[in-house]
């Protein structure tokens, strides 16, 4: 059983590292947990460290750097070489269909074209020369976006639905976040190659996720190990179960059980990710305007409540137009187009 909790430990972690990453590229909280946890082994750890350990944070999350974009390689090019090496002979012994066997190879290709154009595609930066195009392009709504208003660090007026990254230190037009993995923002010119990027990933996430279970649940059927019997710690006869499965093919199959493993737990995480961006695609709306929308909507929580004259105007999406004129603005974006023609 020993194997099994190290396994579950295994994707426990696989599971906390992820969410510790995009939690921390996304919000304050990371940084906040580690300072107030530093402040509670602050006699423990020594000052230094702490210090030490802020400033890699500080540098992480809060500067461009390539440290994620270099993990992101490193992992795609462990998983396929261990697709490669073992999976791919394996099954084809088992007469998988190749077209099935090079589906993750064509995913691959195509997410890295993806990946690259995310990572350096101009989000739409604002500068003086297309800020007036920029501020034609989206209403303001007086409550999230309220005309004119400058940039104090760009010196610059901010367009609706803009917004200044502190990562990059630029004002980005259509702003959704600071993508830490592709080390870029993600605005109005790339959001496109972003969410093919992310549906791309995913998708050849789970398809390496499906061949390496099938062949796995192929393996045993074929073996018929599973209609066997075994002698357990205490002397007694016991039929094969489910976690005798697994020890076995752990034991048997160790790189491909943690491959499987580690493929699950990204395509879900991936996979509910992309369900969201598609979901904020559809009604036009950003991630940072999401953000700021549900803590807008929490000031109005009963337990918050304040005077009527206190009150905030309560923030609506004015910029959706049905479902296609909104998916035609992400992956047609007008003032691209228009940039493009003016050079
Ligand atoms: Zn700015
Ligand atoms: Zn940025």
């Amino acid at each position: 059983m020993d194997f099994l909790v190290l396994f579950l430990l295994y994707l426990a972690l696989v599971l906390l590292g992820f969410v510790m990453i995009c939690v921390g590229s996304k919000t304050h909280y990371l940084q906040g947990l580690i300072s107030r946890g530093a402040q509670i082994f602050s006699y423990i750890i020594p000052e230094c460290l702490q210090r030490a350990m802020l400033r890699v944070l500080h540098y992480l999350f809060h500067t461009r750097n390539y440290t994620f974009v270099i993990l992101h390689l490193i992992l795609q090019g462990v998983v396929y070489t261990e697709y490669t090496w073992e999976i791919f002979g394996l099954c084809q012994q088992l007469e998988f269909s190749l077209y099935y066997l090079f589906l993750p190879y064509l995913l691959l290709i195509v997410n890295l074209v993806f990946f690259t154009l995310s990572c350096v595609t101009d989000p739409g930066t604002i500068t003086k020369a297309n800020e007036l195009l920029f501020l034609q392009v989206y209403e303001f709504d007086e409550v999230m976006f309220p005309k004119n208003v400058r940039c104090p660090t760009c010196d610059l007026r901010k367009p609706a639905r803009s917004k200044h990254c502190s990562v990059c230190n630029r004002c980005v037009h259509r702003f959704d976040h600071h993508c830490v993995w592709v080390n870029n923002c993600v605005g109005a010119w790339n959001t496109r190659y972003f969410l093919s990027y992310l549906l791309t990933l995913t998708a050849s996430a789970a398809t390496m996720a499906v061949v390496s279970t099938v062949f796995l649940v192929r393996l045993v059927v074929m073996s018929d190990v599973y209609l066997q019997t075994y002698v357990d710690d205490l002397g007694h006869l016991q039929v094969v179960d489910t976690v005798f499965l697994v020890q076995y093919l752990f034991l048997t199959f160790p790189r491909i059980v943690f491959l499987v493993g580690f493929v699950v737990v990204l395509s879900l995480l991936l996979g509910g990710y992309l369900c969201f961006c598609l979901y904020l695609a559809a009604i036009n709306q950003t991630a940072n305007e999401w953000r700021r929308g549900s803590r807008a909507w929490c000031q109005h929580c009963p337990h918050m409540a304040r005077p009527p004259a206190a009150e905030p105007q309560a923030y609506r999406n004015i910029h959706s137009h049905g479902l296609w004129s909104n998916l035609r603005e992400i992956f047609l974006p007008a003032t691209a187009r228009y940039e493009r023609k003016k050079k």
